[in-house]
């Protein structure tokens, strides 16, 4: 089954076309990679499929149903941004649970979200500190587990590595993998690197100018790339 369905999605910024008309479907489960040059749209289409942002033209579905036809509470979405942006006077569980107290989520559904978040994302010794007691792996993973206790369906990522150093980086890159197995979600991740969408996507999405310039799986993006700018951008031999 499908679990996003993106079709002919346009949007413009008063005179500049950012989105040409993007088209992609999304299997249950699937890791799908958005990468490309900084300015290409790709943060434009994330923010669209999180329904933050309207499309000019198009329609975007999750599991069968129009994004913008969902209120944003019931939207089945958790996202992950590039600043992890907690609040700093609140403690790593109170970071977690606020989501879920404005939502009026009982106390002990609370308490069991965070522990089996916490568990999962190994902070769980780590509930009582405040944000700037923390590294900033440590930063990244509280974001994630924010995110998490939502147990969302559709989990979207927007460069949320960018800001790590390359040792740190490599080893999210990991979990973020080994979390997507044990959760099962269906993941949209946006990247400029690479490496990062080599390795983690089960499916890549190449875009330059506001298109989709291939649509594979990582060993046809390299083996076989579609064009010259695949080609270049993904670093295999043209
Ligand atoms: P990426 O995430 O690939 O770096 P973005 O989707 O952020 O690209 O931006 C694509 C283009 O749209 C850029 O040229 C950017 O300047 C422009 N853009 C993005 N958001 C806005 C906005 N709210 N208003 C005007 N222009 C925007
Ligand atoms: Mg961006």
């Amino acid at each position: 089954m499908s679990a996003l369905r993106i079709a002919g999605v346009r949007k413009r910024f008063g005179a500049q076309e950012v989105l040409k008309g993007i088209d992609l479907e999304v299997d249950s489960g699937e890791f799908l990679v958005l990468v490309g040059p900084s300015g290409c749209g790709k943060s434009t289409l994330l923010n669209i499929i999180a329904g933050l942002e309207a499309p000019g033209e198009g329609t975007v579905e999750i599991g069968s149903r129009l994004v913008n036809d969902v209120e944003p509470k019931d939207r089945d979405i958790a996202m992950v941004f590039q600043s992890y942006a907690l609040y700093p006077t609140m403690t790593v569980r109170q970071n977690i649970t606020f989501g879920m107290e404005c939502r009026n989520v009982p106390k002990r559904a609370q308490d069991e979200a965070v522990e089996r978040v916490s568990r999962l994302l190994q902070i769980d010794q780590l509930l009582h500190r405040k944000p700037s007691q923390l590294s900033g792996g440590q930063r990244q993973r509280v974001a994630m587990g924010r995110a998490l206790v939502r147990d969302p369906t559709l989990f979207l990522f927007d460069e949320p590595l960018s800001n790590l150093d390359a040792k740190l980086r490599v080893e999210m890159r990991l979990e973020i993998k080994q979390l997507h197995r044990r959760i099962g979600a269906t993941i949209v991740y946006v990247t400029h690197d690479q490496i990062e969408a080599m390795t983690m996507a089960t499916r890549i999405a190449v875009m330059h100018q506001g298109e989709v310039q291939q649509f594979a799986d990582p060993e046809t993006i390299y083996n076989r790339p579609a064009n010259l700018f695949v080609a270049r951008f993904m670093g295999a031999p043209p």
